[in-house]
C-alpha cells in the first residue's frame, strides 16, 4: 500500500493519477489528518486490507502532495552510516549508530520551493522510516513490525553552520532550517517490497545523478537502528527516523558543489516515487 498526503487530506494510492480519500472510504472511522493516522496504524492496516472502493476519488498526480507524516513528534537522523561516505567526509567508521535530530519544523512536502539561507547548502538522499507502533527496548528482530513503512527524504544541511564550534560540533542546527527535511511523496509499508532491507535510492541535481546506491550498504541497517534508538528514547507512532546518506555529497567534491537558487533537485526511492524541489535565496527576517 501506497499512502499519500493529497493537499492536506491522508489518500491510498490507487495507480499513481488517482488515489481514493481514506476519511470518505471509511465513513468517519478513520479521520482526514495525515500525521494522526499512526496512532492507529494498525487498525487502520487491517482496515485497509479490505475493501475501500467506495471512498471518494481524488487527483494524486499534482502538485499537492504534502509530507505523508508532516508533523512528527521527534525527528531522528543517523550520520556516517554508509563506508564510502565516511571515507569521503574523512571520519572514522562509527562503532555504533552516530545519532542527531532535524527539528520537527524542518520538515515539508515532496514538492516546492525551498528557502536557501547564507552559507553552503547540500544535498543528501536519505532512506527514511515512519514509526508504526510506540517502541521501548524492541530488538532489531522486531523491528519493521514498529514502522509503518518507508519513504525517501533530503537530509538538506548547511555545511558551515554543521562544522561550526564550540567543540564538540553539532549536526542539529545546520540540518533544521525550515524545509530542510522534506520527504514523500508516498509512504510505503514494507510488504510492497521484495526485501524491505534492500531499496535503491538516488538523487540528481539538474539533471546530473549525484548519489545512488542501495540501502542494503548501510553500516547499520534499519532494524539496528530501530533497536539502538530505542534503547533509550521511546519511538512514537508518526516519528522520523533519517538513515543516513551514501557518497557523492557536493561538499566533499572538488569543486565543492553546492546548491543554488533556481537548481532542481530530485530525489528517489524504489515504489516510493520521486520529490521535486527547486531553491530561492531566502529573505531576510528582520
Ligand atoms: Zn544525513
Amino acid at each position: 500500500m501506497r499512502i499519500l498526503n493529497a493537499a492536506g487530506r491522508l489518500t491510498i494510492d490507487v495507480d499513481g493519477e488517482r488515489g481514493v480519500d481514506v476519511e470518505t472510504a471509511s465513513r468517519g472511522r478513520f479521520g482526514s489528518d495525515p500525521q494522526a493516522i499512526y496512532e492507529s496504524w494498525d487498525e487502520f492496516r487491517d482496515w485497509a486490507s479490505g475493501d475501500w472502493s467506495a471512498g471518494d476519488t481524488v487527483d494524486v498526480a499534482g502538485d499537492a502532495l504534502g509530507a505523508p507524516a508532516p508533523e512528527p513528534r521527534q525527528v531522528f537522523a543517523i550520520g556516517l552510516n554508509y563506508r564510502e561516505h565516511a571515507i569521503e567526509a574523512g571520519l572514522e567508521l562509527p562503532q555504533a549508530p552516530m545519532v542527531f535530530t532535524k527539528f520537527p519544523s524542518s520538515v515539508t512536502g515532496p514538492r516546492g520551493v525551498i528557502d536557501l539561507p547564507e552559507g553552503s547548502v547540500d544535498y543528501e538522499v536519505e532512506l527514511v522510516a515512519v514509526v508504526g507502533r510506540t517502541a521501548a527496548g524492541v530488538r532489531a528482530e522486531e523491528a519493521w513490525a514498529h514502522l509503518a513503512g518507508i519513504t525517501v527524504g533530503q537530509d538538506l544541511s548547511e555545511r558551515e553552520l554543521q562544522g561550526a564550534g564550540p567543540a564538540p560540533q553539532q549536526f542539529n542546527m545546520g540540518k533544521s532550517f525550515a524545509g530542510f527535511a522534506p520527504i514523500g511523496p508516498a509512504l510505503v509499508t514494507p510488504d510492497e517490497f521484495e526485501d524491505p532491507d534492500d531499496i535503491e535510492i538516488r538523487c540528481s541535481l539538474n539533471g546530473v545523478l549525484v548519489q545512488k546506491t542501495r540501502t542494503s550498504d548501510m553500516i547499520f541497517s534499519l532494524p539496528e537502528i530501530v533497536e539502538f534508538l530505542s534503547s533509550v528514547v521511546t519511538l512514537y507512532p508518526g516519528d522520523l527516523i533519517f538513515t543516513g546518506t551514501p557518497s557523492g555529497i557536493g561538499w566533499a567534491r572538488e569543486p565543492k558543489l553546492l546548491i543554488s537558487p533556481d537548481d532542481d533537485l530530485i530525489t528517489a526511492a524504489d515504489l516510493v516515487g520521486e520529490m521535486h524541489h527547486t531553491f530561492r535565496r531566502a529573505r531576510n527576517h528582520g
